[in-house]
């Protein structure tokens, strides 16, 4: 095929061609409980942005998962903006998730930054794949041809349309289970972090079968806005949501401002369980 004769280039992720709902089972080693996400399924995606010590990261997930967190998220390689700050603690960072994982037999989420970190992944559940690298297309090619989740999230400037082409390079070299994630947008204004695109997820689930979820932490960038974009964005139909949360915020060795308490985690996670009923689909 041309590329003149592509006029829809995003064939696979495409609705049209794909009328039902993708349904990602997230989880299938390591002792843990699957997961699904998609197809009325809903997931929160909770933990700290890095993964700091044994202690931080065990208090964390236990917290989370106890308040109905599905799946735990954490960093071990971080994509930071300054070289000069905290980069994330590598290998012992994802040996601590597998002991996490263990322990709360809850599937986990981290990002990966390069090819060459695929093989040191193994027991990561979903390969997330970070704003900065969304259009990284050596990596989404390689992970195109794992079999494990891969999480999306959208670039910083990038189009709902890039996103989709970005999700077209994973599913076209075989793998299908692709989430995609709304994490706020460059705009002008710096009230915020940057600017949560919530129209986004509605659009999204008319342009493709995917699961779309939303970081409303990243989205913000302020801990005091998370929980109302959390519930508005379960409102608008998201899949499920991806929460930072950290035992001590004001020490979080990354996103400090954005990070929530187990508590507040708690309380929001009941508050989302309530609405649920009442979210739109079409
Ligand atoms: C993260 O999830 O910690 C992260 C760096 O996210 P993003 O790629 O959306 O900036
Ligand atoms: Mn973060």
């Amino acid at each position: 095929m041309t590329t003149a004769q592509v006029k829809k280039p995003y064939l696979l992720a495409d609705r049209k061609n794909h009328p039902e709902d993708t349904v990602v089972t997230v989880g299938t080693g390591d002792g843990c409980e699957p997961v699904k996400i998609g197809g009325g399924n809903f997931q929160i995606m909770a933990g700290p942005c890095s993964v700091e010590s044994d202690e931080q990261i065990t208090e964390i997930a236990a917290a989370v998962a106890a308040a109905g967190a599905g799946i735990i998220r954490g960093g071990a390689y971080k994509p930071r903006t300054s070289p000069y700050t905290f980069q994330g603690l590598g290998e012992e960072g994802l040996e601590l998730l597998l002991k996490v994982k263990k322990l709360t037999k809850k599937p986990i989420i981290s990002e990966i930054m390069g090819l060459s970190h695929i093989e040191e992944y193994s027991h990561v559940d979903i390969f997330q794949v970070g704003a900065r690298n969304m259009q990284n297309y050596e990596l989404l090619k390689a992970l195109g041809r794992q079999e494990k989740p891969v999480l999306i999230k959208r670039g910083i400037s990038a189009t709902l349309r890039e996103l989709l082409l970005s999700a077209e390079y994973v599913l076209a070299e075989g793998n299908k289970n692709v989430i995609l994630c709304e994490r706020g947008i460059r705009t002008y204004d710096h009230y915020t972090r940057n600017t949560l695109d919530l129209s986004a997820v509605p659009i999204l689930k008319e342009m493709t079968h995917l699961p779309v979820i939303v970081d409303p932490s990243h989205a913000t960038g302020r801990a005091e806005l998370v929980a109302p974009m959390s519930l508005a964005a379960v409102a608008a139909g998201a899949d499920g949501l991806m929460i930072e949360v950290h035992s001590n915020p004001e020490a979080a060795l990354s996103d400090a401002l954005q990070a929530i308490k187990p508590e507040e985690f708690a309380k929001l996670a009941a508050q989302i369980e309530a609405i649920r009923p009442f979210a739109y689909h079409k």
